[in-house]
């Protein structure tokens, strides 16, 4: 009788394991992209809304690349303790929000193996303002997609440290436990509502503002773990779910839940954030671009594009799965 619940428990350790840590995992992305439709105005609700299925489809991808495209792990995080107390202080002492001025102190080898997140946003700010003024559909998609997973990454507090899965500390998991498991089991009781989407004045600014505001929650999330856990019999803390023929070891729905209750629902919030935040950058490039007609524009991808995405995914498909540089395992 032994054996078999032994196998089963090893079978179990394995597929929890080596979980590779994805920013609000598959679930989390998709709700949030789609969401994030809502918060728009009605002269870009229209276009928005025809494309909702393409925004939530594609909102995992920039996850999919990172085994193919070496330029593309980076992009998801920034590892704010790498650069001492000071990091995100203002001047001299504090990280430089222009890139090229990051790069002029710290060297892109160096940047590149901390991440990069908040310059990759205000790139892509750029890069989208510039899809609107051309008017051009499939770049306008393609782009909203990407920036709406890398502006919900940002929202991530383990998206800010080195020990963005409790590795250094202990806790390997928690990654997992904070941006899939908790959502999984509980998005369908959190509020989503944000109101609309405001215009940024200032958007690197204001990424960075969301960097800082999730690296400032890094020590909760840790630390209401470790307390947690104390209280909690291995047994109770973890069981078992199938997933599909599969049986995997996950955080029991007890654990879980008191786990959201103690953050005192920093998941949810942090979530809704990522949400008005997205429509607020699609926002802000539309009306900086002058705000161009939408409704003009075909409501659909081009064939060029979906071709394009079939390609991508066969590439993906077809890919060794490498580990990917920085927060994996
Ligand atoms: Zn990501």
């Amino acid at each position: 009788m032994k054996k078999p619940f032994f196998a089963l428990f090893s079978l179990g350790m394995l597929l929890l394991l080596p979980q590779q840590p994805q920013a609000w995992g598959f679930f989390g992305h998709r709700l949030i992209n789609r969401l994030a439709v809502f918060t728009l105005p009605p002269e870009m609700m229209g276009f928005y809304k025809a494309n909702i299925d393409y925004l939530t489809d594609n909102a995992t991808r920039p996850d999919s690349r990172r085994s193919v495209m070496p330029d593309e792990a980076p992009r998801h995080f920034l590892d704010v303790d790498a650069y001492g107390d000071s990091a995100l202080t203002r001047g001299l002492r504090g990280l430089p929000r222009a890139y090229a001025d990051a790069v002029a102190r710290i060297g892109e080898d160096s940047l590149l193996k901390h991440g990069i997140v908040p310059w990759h946003v205000a790139r892509m700010k750029g890069q989208l303002t510039e899809a609107f003024k051309q008017r051009d559909a499939d770049r306008i998609l393609a782009l909203s997609a990407d920036l709406g997973h890398y502006v919900a990454d940002a929202c991530v507090p383990l998206h800010t440290t080195r020990n963005y899965n409790g590795q250094l500390t202990g806790q390997r998991g928690i990654h997992g436990l904070w941006e899939s498991r908790l959502p999984e089991i509980l998005a369908a009781n959190y509020d989503f509502f944000t109101g609309p989407a405001p215009y940024l004045k200032q958007p690197s600014e204001t990424i960075w503002a969301t960097v800082i505001r999730s690296h400032a929650a890094v020590d909760s999330v840790l630390r209401l773990e470790r307390e947690l856990t104390a209280k909690f019999a291995p047994d109770k803390k973890y069981g078992f779910e199938e997933r599909g023929n599969q049986t995997v070891r996950v955080y029991s729905r007890e654990f879980s839940r008191e786990y959201h209750q103690r953050l005192s629902g920093q998941v949810e919030r942090q979530m809704r954030r990522a949400v008005q935040l997205i429509g607020a950058f699609w926002y802000t490039c539309w009306v900086d671009a002058g705000q161009p007609d939408l409704d003009a524009l075909p409501n659909t991808p081009s064939d060029k594009e979906q071709q394009r995405l079939a390609r991508e995914a066969k590439t993906l498909e077809q890919a060794p799965q490498a580990a990917a540089p920085g927060h994996e395992d």
